[in-house]
């Protein structure tokens, strides 16, 4: 097909390529339907009266009727697909209907007219050749926005117009014939360039929809993405508490039970530090896997971020079945991580809190269950605690306590207890550890256990240290040269990086020497921070202070971390020693740590001794130094030069 006759072929074709423009050409020309057929019809009408006395009654009325016929068929079509929906298939036919009526009734109406030209006079002929040309006019403007059929129509009906004019005697017909084939080449130009504009401003709008389009898609991608844990594919934070908000109104609308659930892995910060970032990762996607499926069609499981893990149940649960799913979970947790190389030993502790008329909103629930957690890490690590009454009175305390310890008078209300360390193949004190006491005006004695963990969270801690290393060592100035001076720190002091410098220019300035000091750290607190508490504890014991691990065995243990830090001294928790005379399990345990102590060069130290039977037993497991009530309670520091000289009731032979 050669160039011109592609282009003529263009201008036919319905292009379904363009569903938009096809949608807006049937919008367009429906609107302009009616008026079409009316000023045909009406103009009609008028020939035939017109003709009404020159031409046979075929002609004048039979032929106008029938066309009428198929013309008032054809509105009936239109009002029926003006109802519908415009899709591109329906686009498609009615636009092709369109053409076929605009041949159909465009050949109907011209052969009519010029088969009536021969029956009138001068001005019924004038008649002919004015309707022709004004009515097909009006009707290729009214198809405007359907150029197949407005192209058609004017082939149709002016090409057989101007020839048939064009050959009349008549030099007025003639020139008719002229005048009406000039302004058909003018409107073809005006209606070719007016479809143009109308194709251009469609596609530009189509474009316009697009974008927003692909920016609605896009949007919805990235808010999927910011919902989203990337690593683990699990709803973040951000999605949990949005979730946990419309649960809320859901439950109390509906009725129901709402629980939350708070789990924190044991164990996970070491394989990070040990292992590196890449197989922490790992380790994290294995973790969600796990939960995932320990909490599949009960639970809904989040990673909040970091180790921190929660889920939301929701439903008709009793307490026993949120304990059961805190059970597997835990337990599953539990189970060994195998990845290559790496070997992870993790556990978890979870706590639950449930949605109370007393809660208000999904922060609070969040906290409740956080803090059943927090407890569950305390007391009992590796199952599920459940947030109750108890807890929330607890809390109030609490926070009535951080309040009071705000102001406290640290210097005039903290004080220090003493408890020492026995040889007993000597039976002499090696050392005595410093132990808090607060005593408030408001709220009478506190114990360590509660107000170390809230001068943590209030920010307290650090003077809380320093006023309590102080003490210490003014005290400790007395003693003799042969005694040691232990002290705790806490989870705080040594994860802050400053720790050793403030702690070391408070020992500078104490003229008790650094190497009678010993620097006991609990390894849940060494394990929130591995190498930052790595890096505290070489950095006291570059001084010459010695460094115990405390409350060994309580917490997640891992003997494979313990020769990763700068240790002297291992005291093995007092909780094993209850069980000791009953159970050999607790003897076996305190036989292989006596044993480790000994391979890593490290001194062995037993709590929490209470009887002569367990001193026994431990001093044929190998053990020799020991701490507990048996020897001594934790005395005043004007008591210690008795305790000293009289060695109270240590009797090494009677052990
Ligand atoms: P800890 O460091 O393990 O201290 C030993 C705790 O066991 C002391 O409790 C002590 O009174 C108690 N104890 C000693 N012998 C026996 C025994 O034979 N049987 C029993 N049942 N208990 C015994 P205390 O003084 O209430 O201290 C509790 C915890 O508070 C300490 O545990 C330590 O973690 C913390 N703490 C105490 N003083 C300080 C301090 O100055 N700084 C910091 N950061 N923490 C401290
Ligand atoms: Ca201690
Ligand atoms: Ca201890």
């Amino acid at each position: 097909m050669n160039q011109p006759m592609r282009y003529l072929s263009g201008l036919f074709r319905i292009d379904d390529s363009k569903p938009e423009l096809l949608t807006a050409q049937v919008r367009a020309y429906h609107r302009q339907i009616p008026l079409m057929y009316l000023v045909t019809l009406a103009s009609s009408a008028a020939l035939g009266v017109t003709f009404h006395d020159h031409a046979p009654m075929a002609l004048t009325t039979v032929i106008p009727l029938l066309l009428a016929a198929v013309s008032v068929a054809r509105l009936f079509i239109w009002r029926r697909a003006r109802k519908k929906r415009i899709t591109r298939e329906r686009a498609v036919r009615s636009l092709r209907s369109v053409i076929r009526f605009a041949g159909i009734l465009g050949i109907g109406f011209t052969a009519w007219a010029l088969a009536l030209f021969e029956y009138g006079d001068a001005y019924a002929r004038m008649h002919v050749a004015y309707y022709m040309s004004i009515t097909v006019i009006s009707c290729i403007f009214c198809l405007m926005h359907v150029r197949q059929a407005a192209l058609l129509l004017t082939a149709i009906v002016l090409v057989p117009f101007v020839v048939f004019f064009g050959l009349q005697d008549q030099l007025t017909f003639r020139l008719i014939a002229m005048n009406v084939a000039l302004v058909t080449v003018a409107m073809i130009f005006v209606l070719v360039n007016n479809y143009r504009d109308f194709e251009a401003l469609i596609d530009s709008r189509t474009g316009l929809i697009d974008k927003q389009r692909t920016l609605e898609h896009l949007h919805g991608e990235v808010s999927a993405i910011a919902d989203m844990d990337s690593l683990t594919r699990l709803p973040n934070r951000r999605r949990f508490f949005a979730d946990l908000t419309s649960a809320m109104t859901r439950v109390r609308d509906s009725g129901g039970r709402l629980t939350v659930g708070v789990i924190d892995l044991d164990g996970f910060k070491p394989v990070n530090d040990v292992y590196g970032h890449a197989s922490g990762d790992r380790v994290l996607i294995e973790v969600a896997l796990r939960l995932g499926d320990t909490a599949k069609g009960v639970a809904t499981v989040a990673r909040l971020g970091g180790d921190e893990f929660a889920l939301i149940m929701a439903g008709r649960q009793s307490d026993a079945d949120i304990r059961a799913l805190g059970v597997d979970i835990c337990m599953a947790l539990r189970q060994p991580v195998r990845l290559d190389e790496l070997k992870a030993q993790l556990s978890g502790s979870i706590g639950f809190a449930s949605l109370s008329d007393t809660t208000a909103t999904a922060e609070q629930l969040y906290e409740s269950a956080d803090y059943a957690l927090y407890h569950a890490k305390r007391h009992a690590r590796g199952t599920p605690v459940l947030f109750t009454s108890h807890h929330e009175v607890a809390i109030r305390e609490n926070s009535e306590i951080e309040q009071v310890l705000r102001s406290a008078d640290l210097e005039a209300e903290l004080s220090l207890l003493f408890q020492p360390v026995i040889d007993v193949d000597t039976g002499a004190a090696l050392s005595f550890e410093a132990l808090a006491r607060w005593s408030s005006p408001r709220l009478g004695s506190v114990a360590p256990s509660v107000f170390i963990p809230a001068a943590e969270r209030t920010g307290n801690i650090n003077q809380v240290t320093e006023t309590l290393l102080k003490k210490a060592l003014a005290e400790a100035a007395s003693w003799p040269d042969n005694i040691r001076l232990s002290f705790n720190l806490s989870a705080h002091d040594i994860t802050a990086p400053d720790t050793a410098e403030r702690l070391g220019a408070i020992v500078d300035a104490d003229p008790f020497p650094w190497a009678r000091l010993d620097f006991e750290v609990t390894e849940t607190a060494v394990m929130q921070d591995f190498d930052q508490a790595d890096r505290t504890l070489s950095a006291l014991k570059a001084r010459g202070a010695a460094v115990a691990l405390d409350d060994f065995g309580s917490g997640f243990s891992s003997l494979s971390y313990v020769h990763r830090l700068p240790l002297d001294k291992l005291k093995i928790d007092r909780n094993f020693m209850a069980d000791i005379e009953a159970k050999s399990t607790s003897r076996n345990i305190i036989k292989s740590v006596v044993d480790l102590c000994e391979t890593l060069g490290l001194d062995c130290i037993a709590e929490g001794t209470e009887t002569p039977g367990q001193i026994a037993i431990l001093r044929r497991l190998g053990c020799r130094r020991m701490q507990g009530y048996y020897f001594a309670r934790p005395m005043r520091g004007e008591k210690l030069s008795d305790f000293m000289a009289g060695h109270a009731r240590i009797r090494p032979a009677a052990l």
